[in-house]
């Protein structure tokens, strides 16, 4: 395989732009991606003519607006080229085509944000995102707006926040001397999953419709032994990988990096990063061919966020930074920070603005599968802070108590300590495996995005947020004479009032929840207490000043994030239910039934034959399977009395009163799962779905 030929093949991209396009239109083109320049739509009729010819030529016959609607999930409808000319056909793509397209918005969800009489939907064309062709298909990336404005979708806001970004990073720097056409936010996306064999996948009805295994005992292995993380490949997984690779890089996609997790079954890969809303469309693709290769394989991915208890569950690290069209990384500390008051500067935004904006930055990864690895039982709490790391730690430290930073230079070189080995650099900061938003040399990592998240989500809240700590700023010093020393007052104040969100210890230790609640951060659990901080007027005023969301916007949002998670709990009770009305007790059951007949054939040949131990597993799981019924009743009761269109008290209800009854279940199943034959019980077991690739 050659890589370099292959790699970005299904792709409209930089190179293949410039082959087919005449020379002007493609400089309007680049001036549109590049420095953010409107579109001149002139030239649409041009472009979209030799994109069409290209993807004809790589066999498409169809194209299609494919765009990411508040589901969360990207959705696509296809439309073919053919345009009859007297009997015959011609394939044709037209600029009206290509930059707009219209579409029946009444079945994706809008929050009431638009009422249905008023259906239409628009797909427009961003061209900042290549298209590519799959399976036969022109992809063109669009947003997704209303007839009246409304966003639909979560490109078009992630698109408005890099702006809102842009504009005010742009200030700051001119403020420092530095010029440049644009000022862009970038993202590398690490992605955890899962495989297990398909075969014991379709067998389990709670992970077909769910996602994630609603009951099941431990294994007697989980991931004690710490051997998994970084593990030699299993053959089929080896294979499944490079077959994904083949598939990404054929995408433009720069996967990376490949290994085993820490979990039995679990692997992450890592991309190069790239400009947000393209790592984004990226990420979803990633997704996608990843379940598509696995089933190709006879594997299912499992992109979940908790598809196992007792194991780890899988995130997505969003490393994000920022920098301008010229390659200068505004997160670069450079060899010394103390004397970067930019630097300083612009760590004190982010500060700031992760501090002011907890609530937002929290609920913005708040999902029914991400609530089993934040702030449940087995998950660190999810409490946002900040990790800096010992070096700009202690800087921060010397800028808020007002003593002089004095630095260990020789902290910076590593030594495996044997004389013959080099002196290595070592990174400025540590790797805080604990911290969920971390300083990591030129960029932060906000670690607590849930595996199947569309990375917008975050990145629109950590982009408006940013945008707006640079726009105090900004206003603040401009006009100022000294703005070195301007900054550095501001510095100091502002990491002085944010201190208390610097956290550079165990994120996971048992010391820390309290002494978040000491300093006043948030804690919010679970979904449905966390998504409610997106109704405060200061939550929803920073995104109608940056121009990311107005007022209806941003409320309608936070609805569609409630109902969503009412809808999944609601789904993965029924399922539980239908599972133990249908499958575990009636199993259960004829095993106990089984188990009775034995003792009578026992006692019937000589009653002195012990049967103790048939005695006490008939006594036990008949016991568990009429506490199982009354289980049901209850929670069918308390289903019943749900109004789903009410969001908030439905999705109160579904945390507050569902999940622990779920909960109750799972432990009087887990508890039967144990001591049922193992020929008697209806699914594959946790020890079937990790150990069978
Ligand atoms: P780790 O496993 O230590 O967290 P990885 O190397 O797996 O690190 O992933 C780091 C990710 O950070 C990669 O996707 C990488 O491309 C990305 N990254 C590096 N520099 C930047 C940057 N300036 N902006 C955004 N992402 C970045
Ligand atoms: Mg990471």
């Amino acid at each position: 395989m050659n890589v370099p030929q292959m790699f970005g093949e299904n792709v409209f991209n930089d190179a293949v732009q410039k082959e087919t396009l005449p020379k002007e239109v493609y400089k309007a083109l680049r001036a549109t991606i590049e420095s953010g320049k409107q579109l001149d739509v002139s030239i649409a009729g041009t472009v979209a003519a030799a994109m069409k010819d290209w993807a004809v030529s790589k066999g498409a016959t169809h194209y299609t607006h494919w765009f990411q609607p508040l589901t969360g999930l990207t959705a696509e409808k296809h439309d073919s080229f053919i345009e009859p000319e007297g009997d015959r056909v011609i394939m044709r793509l037209t600029g009206k085509s290509l930059i707009v397209g219209e579409s029946d918005a009444s079945s994706f969800p809008s929050g009431g944000s638009r009422s249905t009489f008023m259906a239409r939907g628009y797909t427009a064309w961003d061209p900042t995102s290549p298209a590519f062709v799959k399976e036969g298909t022109l992809y063109i990336p669009t947003v997704f707006v209303s007839y009246t404005g409304e966003t639909l979708d979560k490109k078009s806001p992630l698109l408005r926040s890099m702006n809102a970004i842009d504009k005010q990073a742009k200030r700051i720097l001119k403020l420092f001397g530095i010029n440049c056409k644009k000022v862009s936010t970038t993202v590398g996306p690490e992605q955890e999953y899962f495989i297990i064999s398909k075969e014991m996948y379709d067998r389990r009805k709670d992970l077909r419709l769910t996602g994630r295994t609603l009951i099941g005992a431990p294994v007697s292995r989980g991931q004690e032994l710490e051997d998994h993380y970084f593990g030699v490949l299993k053959p089929a997984i080896a294979e499944f990988m490079a077959d994904l690779d083949k598939e990404l890089w054929s995408y433009g996609i720069p996967s990376k990096t490949k290994h085993n997790e820490v979990a039995p079954a679990q692997h992450e890969m890592a991309p190069v990063f790239s400009t947000t809303n393209t790592a984004v469309d990226m990420n979803m693709l990633t997704m996608e061919i990843m379940r598509k290769v696995a089933k190709k394989h006879g594997l299912i991915c499992l992109l979940h966020e908790k598809p196992f208890r007792g194991i780890n569950g899988s995130g997505k690290h969003n490393n994000w930074s920022m920098s301008t069209d010229n390659g200068f990384n505004l997160l670069d500390p450079g060899p010394a920070p103390e004397k970067n008051t930019l630097f300083k500067l612009i760590l004190a935004a982010v500060v700031k603005a992760v501090d002011d904006y907890q609530g937002i930055l929290r609920a913005s990864v708040a999902t029914a599968g991400n609530d089993h690895r934040l702030g449940a039982n087995e998950a660190p709490p999810a409490i946002i802070s900040v990790y800096l790391g010992d070096h700009l730690g202690a800087l921060v430290d010397s800028i808020v108590k007002g003593e002089d930073f004095v630095t260990d230079k020789t902290s910076l070189e590593g030594s495996i300590g044997v004389p013959e080995s080099p002196i290595f650099p070592k990174d400025a900061t540590d790797r805080n495996r604990t911290s969920p938003f971390a300083f990591t040399g030129n960029k932060f990592e906000f670690r607590m995005l849930g595996s199947q998240a569309n990375v917008s989500d975050p990145n629109i809240v950590l982009n408006t947020i940013v945008a707006d700590a640079f726009e105090q700023f900004a206003d603040e010093l401009e006009g100022k004479k000294d703005i070195e020393s301007a900054a550095n007052a501001i510095c100091e104040r502002e990491l002085k009032a944010h201190y208390r969100i610097i956290y550079n210890l165990d994120g996971y230790g048992p010391e820390w929840e309290p002494e978040a609640a000491k300093r006043g951060l948030l804690n919010y659990k679970n979904t449905a207490d966390a998504v409610p901080v997106c109704f405060e007027d200061k939550n929803i005023q920073v995104f109608v000043r940056q121009g990311v969301y107005t007022k209806a916007e941003a409320i309608a949002r936070a609805n569609i994030q409630l109902e969503n998670y009412t809808k999944i709990i609601n789904i993965e009770a029924l399922t539980l239910l239908e599972m133990a009305k249908q499958d575990i007790i009636p199993a259960v059951s004829d095993y106990v039934a089984s188990l009775c007949s034995n003792v009578a054939a026992k006692q019937a040949v000589n009653d002195s034959i012990p049967c103790n131990t048939e005695r006490d597993l008939i006594m036990k799981l008949a016991g568990y399977n009429d506490e199982l019924s009354s289980l049901i009743g209850k929670l069918e009761d308390v289903l019943g009395g749900i109004v789903m269109e009410e969001v908030i008290s439905a999705s109160q209800a579904m945390a507050h009163s569902v999940i622990p009854l779920m909960e109750q279940m799972r432990t009087v199943i887990d508890s039967m799962e144990k001591i049922t034959a193992a020929d008697y019980w209806p699914y594959p077991s946790y020890f079937d779905l990790l150990y069978s690739v």
